[in-house]
């Protein structure tokens, strides 16, 4: 046994942090989290959980307009955003119990406080120095906000789910996975949402046409949309916030939400006096073992940008663990990361783009599917789903799985699986029509 106080001192207790230490406690070792404001972490607490649930509750909207041409009639119904909030807040709390739980039945200690690195293996929490062989940092990132006058009148995905009311208008700065996903969420709960951002495309970096569908039916819905602009101040009124532009032009809303990425969260831990080297993107440098520029000390998950998903900080978190205090090294497979934007209607992606795949491979094969849904048909709602799958011509290697259209993250999720193990477009093929489903598609493009 070290002659430290713990084998490890982990430094922040979500995705990656609560893994590691779990999984490190289950070796054997000796492990305290330090976390400075819940268990759970950002996708617990104020990121993927909340906001699925705020999905799920935004998209009775469409289903109970849509039931009419079903036989339902729904008389007096009306939305209540505090009942919706309230309980949101309600599942938060409740899996935040689960976390600490896991936490204590594991004996992990959990030290409440910001933590800060003194030496390579000494950390001090509100106050209180503790040593530990091992220090791994998985603070994660947090929310970006631009530098321009009146930013601080603006609100991130931390305070949204708090909103004391619905507001009846909202600008959402910026087109990615936060941004498209609480667009949806507001429009369908009928707040008049504005997306405004710096490029003139949504989901950069998507498969092109699947963020083109996205933004035609949003269109179609009523969303609106500022492309190629540049805010250059944000002004606080009576009536609420005015948002200027460079263009001259600006426009009056309730609430202003920075959606413009996350940075990854390095600031007070004391890494430049403790000799943690930062990469360019101001992400924790670490090797593919996960260890910094400091040998007792190691990162995971969004602090060092690799992947910012929480099933990624996770596997790092557990690979982290087992290799160090488990006597068993794999690492982390970043390839077909599957991933998906819970916009309304939903994208699902793994594996190469048609152009990644082009550069990638040379040749390509390309196929579509672009259908209206059954359900979708019936309820006379105009909006179609597209699927495409980018083939590898040589091998015949599906190396690509784009969607969007109701349910579209579920069935990914499962083709993810068929694209992960390299199976061929002969194999989707192969495979039987699962009929009538949506899904089914994915066998049916010739
Ligand atoms: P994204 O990186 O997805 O999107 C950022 C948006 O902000 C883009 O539209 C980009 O414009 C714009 N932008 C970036 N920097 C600036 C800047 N300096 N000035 C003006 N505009 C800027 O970030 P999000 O905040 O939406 O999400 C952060 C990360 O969190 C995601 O990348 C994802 O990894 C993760 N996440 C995952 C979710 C999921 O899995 N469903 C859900 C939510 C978050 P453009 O690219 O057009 O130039």
């Amino acid at each position: 046994m070290s002659s430290h106080d713990f084998d490890l001192l982990v430094i922040g207790a979500g995705s990656g942090g609560v893994r590691a230490s779990r999984i490190a406690a289950g070796h054997g070792a000796r492990v305290a989290v330090a976390e400075e404001f819940r268990v759970g972490g950002t996708c617990v607490i104020r990121g993927c959980v909340p906001k699925k649930l705020l999905v799920y509750g935004a998209h009775f909207a469409e289903d109970l307009e849509d039931a009419a041409r079903f036989g339902w009639t729904i008389e007096g119904k009306r939305f209540d955003w505090a009942t919706l909030r309230n309980n949101v807040a309600d599942e938060v709390d409740r899996l935040n119990g689960l976390y600490q739980n896991t936490l204590d039945n594991n004996k992990v200690t959990t030290l409440l406080g910001h933590a800060r690195i003194i030496d390579a293996h000494t950390v001090e929490v509100a106050g209180a120095r503790h040593t530990a062989g091992t220090i791994l940092i998985a603070t994660g990132a947090r929310p970006f906000i631009p530098d321009v006058p009146g930013a601080e009148h603006g609100i991130t995905s931390n305070e949204i789910f708090h909103l004391p009311e619905q507001p009846r208008r909202m600008v959402i700065a910026g087109a990615g996975y936060i941004a498209t996903e609480f667009a949806g969420v507001f429009h369908e709960l009928g707040t008049d949402v504005t997306v405004i951002n710096r490029s003139d495309t949504i989901l950069r970096g998507w498969e092109p046409a699947l963020a083109d569908r996205l933004l035609q039916i949003s269109l179609a819905k009523g969303l609106n949309f500022k492309l190629n602009c540049r805010l250059v101040r944000v002004e606080k009124t009576d009536a609420g916030l005015v948002l200027h532009f460079a263009d001259g032009k600006s426009i009056e809303t309730d609430v202003l939400l920075w959606a413009l990425g996350r940075v990854p969260q390095t600031e007070g831990l004391g890494l430049a006096e403790v000799g943690v080297a930062l990469n360019d993107k101001g992400a924790i440098a670490v090797d593919a073992d996960n260890r910094s520029s400091v040998p007792s000390i190691f990162a995971v998950g969004d602090v060092t940008d690799r992947v910012q998903l929480t099933p990624v900080a996770i596997r790092e978190g557990h690979s982290f663990a087992d290799r160090l205090f488990g006597g068993k090294a794999w690492r982390v497979d970043y390839k077909a990361i599957p991933s998906a934007v819970f916009s309304n209607p939903p994208l699902g992606s793994v594996g190469l783009t048609e152009a990644e795949a082009r550069n990638a491979h040379g040749e390509v094969r390309v196929f579509t599917a672009d259908f209206r849904p059954m359900k979708n048909v019936l309820a006379g709602r105009n909006e179609r789903a597209l699927y495409k799958l980018v083939v590898d011509a040589s091998t015949d290697r599906v190396v690509g799985a784009h969607m969007i259209g109701p349910d579209a993250p579920e069935i990914l999720q499962a083709v993810a699986i068929a694209v992960k193990a390299g199976l061929t477009k002969a194999q989707f093929d192969e495979t039987m029509a699962l009929h009538p489903t949506m899904s089914e598609e994915l066998v049916l493009m010739r």
